[in-house]
Formats: C-alpha cells, structure tokens, sequence
C-alpha cells in the first residue's frame, strides 16, 4: 500500500498526551502501510490559534523526534476554500442562515448524542443567495417590519423591488454581507452512507439525521473545520485518516461534503481510542491542559512519555520509558 496520511493538530494550546497518542497511531500506520506523512496546522479557528502554538507543533514534534513529509497550514490556503465554496454554490449546495444560537436550541431537536439537527428554517434562502437583491429584501422585510416601504404581500413586494426602502434604509443588495451576521450551510443530502473504519466495523449513517445541512462558514466569516478538513484532505490526496474516536460522528457529513466537492474514491479510515483517566474517564479539561512542554520543563524525556501514554492508553503492562521506535511498534500491534 502506498498513500499519504496526515497528522493534524489545531494552535489552539500546546499539544498535550492525547496529541502523542494520536501522533503514534499516525506514524504507526504510515510505517506499517508504507505511507507519507504530511503534516496540517488546523488553524481555521483564528480567533482561537496563536503563533506561540503553532510555533510549539513543530518544536514538540522535533522534540519527540516524530518526522513528516511536507507541511501545511490552513491560515494560507484561503484562494483554495473560496474556490471550493464557488463549486458548491455552482450546485446550489448552499444557502444563508441567519438563525442565533439561541434560536438554534429552540427550534431544532437534538440528536442521540444531544447534537443540534438543524430543521433547514433558513433552506428558502438557497435561490436567494445567487441573487443578492432579493437576499437583501427578504432580510429587509425581516428587520424592518415597521418600515412603511415595504409591503409584505409578495406581488407589492415584486413591485417594490428597486425602489423600497432605498430613502429609508440606503442599504444596497451588496451591503448585505455586512447587514447581519450569518453562517452558510451544506445542504446534506438526504440519504444513508456507508462507510468502514478499520477498527471499529461498518457504519450506516444519515448526516442529515445527525446534523442536518451544517455550516462550511461560521457567523465570523471563517471556514469551518467541517469544511476546511475536506477541502484539504481531497486537495493534499490524504488516502488513510487516523484519528481519535472523538471525532468519528464527523465522518458521514465529511464523506457527504467531499463527495459533494467531486471526491469519488474516499480515504480508508480509522478512529482509534482515546485516553482515559485512572477513574475510565475521558481525560478532563486540566488533564488536556497539561501540555507536553510543561512535563519536558519538569525533566520528563520523551522516552518517559511514549512509556505514560502507552500504558494508560494501550494498557502496556509497565509504565516505563521506552524509545520511539519501540512506541510506534507497539501501537502498530494494535492495527489490524
Ligand atoms: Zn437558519
């Protein structure tokens, strides 16, 4: 086998042990399929991400001794989303939503894993947003009622079309980005998905039961991780997705999307467990916060590490140093 898998952390803190754990798998499956490595700095987020972080990826993973291929970096690939956005509303596969997130909990019900599966009140607006002026107007009659301009009946309102509102309001149809925030969703289509994981068996999954169609930009105008994960992984030609099973939900709508952005051949996935506590835990908030670089501070050697995270995560008999080469043989075995 030959392909490209990705390592793929968010600058949104310092990696911690659940990183290590994930990088293990990601370099314990390259090596026993014979993949490369390609590492993506997730910053998508960018009210979140900070130089200092991304700064601290990459001397973590020198430190740890974990090599990769090639790099990425989200924060500079935006000519490649916009051009992704422009492919899915060239069919139609998205619309505006002017929903708060207080009307979100309202009006959606929540799904088995207490998810928000979003109605679609904001579908109507889909042929609206290839048509800025009649966007405009519908988000007029909504924010203006009192206006005396506007007439709510539909044919006054056809009528009206160049001329309301213009003294009262001097908004122009291009101004309407900046009217009021809003997300833009997927439409997700309709149907089950199949998908295999490696580890944990077949899946049958309807996104839009999970999730319904879901944001690719968010209310502050930055992609999503949803969707800049897509784009990416069909961009970089990732073939195998390792990553841990708190993350595994995603994969139906990321399938849903990919394939919507022209993806016909999906990459082989596996989700691999997470790292619990002493209590069988997930490990909590402070646990995360603790960051590789604060044990390295303290003395701690990486060997010491691979040694920790593999005994608490793969339950190895001792919780003793050992190397990275060894640690990456050991989580092999847990391949299939
Ligand atoms: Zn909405």
């Amino acid at each position: 086998m030959s392909g490209i898998i990705r390592f793929a952390p968010s600058p949104t803190g310092y990696l911690h042990e659940g990183h290590l754990l994930s990088a293990l798998y990601v370099w314990a499956a390259a090596k026993k399929w014979d993949l490369k490595v390609h590492l993506r700095i997730e910053d998508h987020d960018q009210s979140r991400a900070r130089p200092a972080y991304i700064a601290g990826i990459r001397e973590d993973l020198a430190w740890l001794g974990f090599r990769y291929d090639s790099e990425s970096i989200q924060s500079a690939r935006n000519s490649i989303y916009e051009a992704a956005l422009h492919k899915l509303e060239a069919k139609s596969l998205v619309y505006p939503c002017y929903c708060s997130r207080k009307q979100l909990q309202e009006e959606n019900p929540k799904s088995e894993t207490g998810e928000i599966v979003y109605q679609g009140k904001c579908f109507y607006r889909r042929e609206m947003w290839f048509d800025k002026r009649s966007l405009w107007f519908d988000r007029l009659t909504n924010l203006m009622p009192k206006c005396t301009n506007l007439d709510k009946r539909p044919e006054m309102r056809e009528k009206n079309k160049d001329t309301a509102c213009a003294e009262h309001c001097r908004s122009k149809p291009a101004e309407v980005n900046q009217m009021e925030p809003h997300n833009l969703r997927f439409i997700v289509p309709n149907r089950f998905i199949d998908w295999h994981d490696l580890r944990l068996g077949d899946f049958h999954e309807n996104p839009k039961l999970q999730c319904g169609d879901f944001p690719i930009r968010d209310r502050e105008n930055q992609w999503t991780y949803q969707f800049a994960v897509c784009v990416d992984d069909i961009d970089e030609n990732i073939t195998h997705i390792v990553r841990g099973e708190d993350i595994r939900n995603s994969t139906a709508r990321q399938i849903a999307l990919m394939q919507a952005l022209g993806r016909t051949k999906l990459p082989i996935y596996l989700h691999h467990p997470l790292i619990f506590d002493t209590n069988n835990k997930k490990l909590s908030k402070r646990e995360l916060a603790h960051s590789l670089r604060q044990d390295k501070e303290a003395g701690i050697t990486p060997e010491m590490l691979f040694g920790r995270v593999l005994h608490k995560a793969l339950h190895t008999e001792k919780n003793a140093p050992i190397s990275l080469n060894d640690a990456i043989y050991i989580t092999m075995q847990s391949l299939p």
